[in-house]
């Protein structure tokens, strides 16, 4: 069992703090992504876990075993770097079977694993060349066949696919996911790039500003974001929100709409949300948009509006007529509208 379980654990440079006290349990065998801006500290905290950075403050614990006393190695843990971290000197054959000679692996074990897991990372055509000849895709690829020959309980990857070409990402991605799932690890992986946590996460953990601000499977993240931020970070385009002012307990008015949303006597006001996509024209009662810029997308139109001054975004189908100048009617689907706190900018569910 290899559950990770992070408690209170902040990270002060000097004046700066990186990480404020976070708390996270990641499960045996779950893949979470550590996604968000550059800065977050993400890498602080992957780093953290790894023992390559040790906390100002907090616990860390992998298979209920305290570890960040422990030096990296004791860890149980394989990692990818940013940097990837390949000897030059050495080749692909044995940059990959590095840590298994570390362990004192037998050689046909050695062999076996090398190969295997250098097919699955489709450098096996590379085994003899000498590292330092590769390309930075080819080396990313390397570091993360060294990690996944350790066969370990838990992987630590810091956006091990950010040096290949979209394609090659793409398909990369899909073999990681497969071959992660199908070796039981725990594998946290930081990224920001939202498209790669989707697709690979069993759960998102969003961070800003050193905090994680909800983790959640990723369908969750993006239908319901706990906060305005996760709402504006994950989308492409982000969540549109806009103004609301009081009518009557539980209605509110948006844009000349009125809605139904927070009732009770506590909430005072509320900001209303609504994603790009989740929006239809309509030929009257709707929102409306003046038509500022559209962008055709293959089988969507994206049309960026005013609304009231405020900027709002929608996707519709490329069918619709609709041009620069224009005011068009916007209905949102009433069941997606979200409302956030405009004060402490947390959803009102
Ligand atoms: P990126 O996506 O750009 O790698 P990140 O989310 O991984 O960003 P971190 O590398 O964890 O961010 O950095 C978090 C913050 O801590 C940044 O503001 C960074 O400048 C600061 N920081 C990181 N390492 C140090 C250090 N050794 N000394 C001082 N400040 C640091």
């Amino acid at each position: 069992m290899a559950e990770i379980e992070i408690k209170g654990v902040a990270k002060q440079f000097g004046a700066f703090k990186a990480l404020h006290s976070i708390d996270l349990t990641i499960a045996d065998q779950e893949f979470m992504v550590l996604l968000g801006a550059s800065g977050c500290g993400k890498t602080t905290l992957l780093r953290i876990i790894a023992g390559l950075e040790t906390p100002s403050e907090g616990e860390i614990r992998i298979g209920g075993r305290r570890v960040d006393h422990l030096p990296p190695r004791s860890r149980g843990i394989a990692m990818v770097f940013q940097n990837y971290a390949i000897f030059p000197h050495l080749t692909v054959f044995e940059n990959i079977a590095f840590g298994l000679r570390m362990q004192k692996q037998p050689e046909d074990e050695i062999r076996r694993r090398v190969t295997r897991t250098a097919e699955m990372m489709h450098i096996d055509p590379l085994l003899k060349r000498y590292s330092g000849q590769l390309s930075g895709g080819q080396r990313q690829r390397v570091a993360v066949a060294r990690a996944l020959a350790m066969e370990p309980d838990v992987i630590l990857m810091d956006e091990p696919l950010s040096n290949l070409d979209a394609l090659l990402r793409l398909e990369m991605r899909t073999e990681l996911k497969g071959i992660l799932a199908q070796s039981k690890t725990t594998t946290i992986y930081v990224t920001h790039d939202q498209v790669e946590a989707m697709s690979l996460a069993d759960r998102i953990s969003v961070m800003h500003k050193g905090r994680i601000i909800q983790a959640a499977p990723p369908t969750e993240v993006y239908a319901h974001p706990a906060a305005r931020f996760v709402g504006s970070f994950i989308g492409n385009p982000p969540m549109n929100f806009l103004q609301a002012t009081w009518v009557s307990p539980g209605k509110w008015m948006v844009a000349g709409m009125v809605f139904d949303g927070p009732g009770g006597e506590a909430v005072k006001s509320v900001e209303f949300a609504i994603r790009p996509e989740d929006v239809r024209p309509v030929a009257e009662g709707g929102i409306a948009c003046d038509v500022r810029v559209v962008e055709p997308l293959g089988p969507h139109l994206l049309v960026t509006c005013d609304v009231q001054g405020q900027l709002f975004r929608a996707v519709i189908d490329n069918d619709v007529s609709v041009q620069a100048g224009e005011t068009i009617l916007l209905t949102p689907l009433v069941d997606r509208i979200r409302w956030f706190d405009p004060e402490t900018q947390a959803a009102i569910t």
